[in-house]
């Protein structure tokens, strides 16, 4: 699948789920009771920042194109965790790496508080932007130049939205990984799904990643079922 596939199959499975589950589950594992819905701004920025989220497995592979996201940076990242996951849709591919991810943000937001908070947001929104094709092309610096620019933009401008510790966040990003995973579930080579164990899970519905369709149908298709569902939520409250 493409990145702004992933990205745009993210967002749809967050209005999704913030109109289907209970807010105990979205803001899981903090758990904040006693509201019925979440508000119109966190269902917004929840959905922008599981777009980005949604890229997070493949920071495996260093010649994919989020690991330009960043320039050199986000490149020896990849790099990085490309070894240590043993390669790609391997370690990063699986329910253990969605665990990882949700668990790892609900620790940084809790004991870090803001500044773990504004980082993961400007990384997000840095892979949103770059998956869904809103900077140049390549990997030069006015590609990476211009991620920067927007993603620092957006944060700043969340910044005054957003709580010190969301509760829902470690849910977005734990739930975008697990849409991505699903998706490439979808293709031919499949997901080591329950690594370390050896079990490739694939049902090879999309035959060729890359093609028209996928970008001229089923992504704006996610994007118009966002905002439906996003219109849905957002007017169903009081
Ligand atoms: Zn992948």
């Amino acid at each position: 699948m493409l990145g702004h596939s992933h990205a745009t199959s993210g967002a749809l499975a967050w209005s999704a789920a913030a109109v289907a589950l209970p807010v105990t589950v979205l803001t899981y594992p903090a758990v904040q009771a006693g509201v019925a819905h979440l508000g119109p701004v966190d269902l917004v920025l929840g959905a922008l920042l599981t777009a980005g989220a949604a890229l997070l497995p493949d920071a495996d592979h260093p010649n994919s194109s989020i690991a330009h996201v960043l320039g050199p940076v986000s490149y020896l990242a990849c790099t990085i965790i490309s070894k240590a996951a043993g390669g790609h849709r391997k370690a990063t591919h699986s329910l253990a790496f969605v665990a990882a991810v949700t668990y790892g943000t609900w620790a940084g937001v809790h004991w870090l508080g803001k500044p773990f908070t504004l980082a993961l947001v400007f990384f997000l929104l840095a892979l949103a932007v770059r998956a869904l094709h809103l900077c140049p092309g390549g990997d030069g610096a006015r590609s990476w130049g211009t991620v920067v620019v927007l993603a620092a933009s957006g944060t700043f401008v969340m910044d005054h939205w957003l709580a010190d510790k969301p509760s829902w966040l470690p849910f977005a990003v734990g739930l975008g990984s697990l849409a991505h995973i699903l998706g490439d579930c979808l293709t031919d080579r499949g997901c080591r799904l329950f690594w370390p164990l050896d079990t490739r899970v694939r049902l090879p519905i999309i035959e060729r990643t890359g093609n028209f369709v996928e970008t001229w149908v089923i992504s704006p298709l996610f994007v118009v079922g966002t905002l439906a569902v996003l219109w849905y939520a957002i007017t169903r409250q009081p």
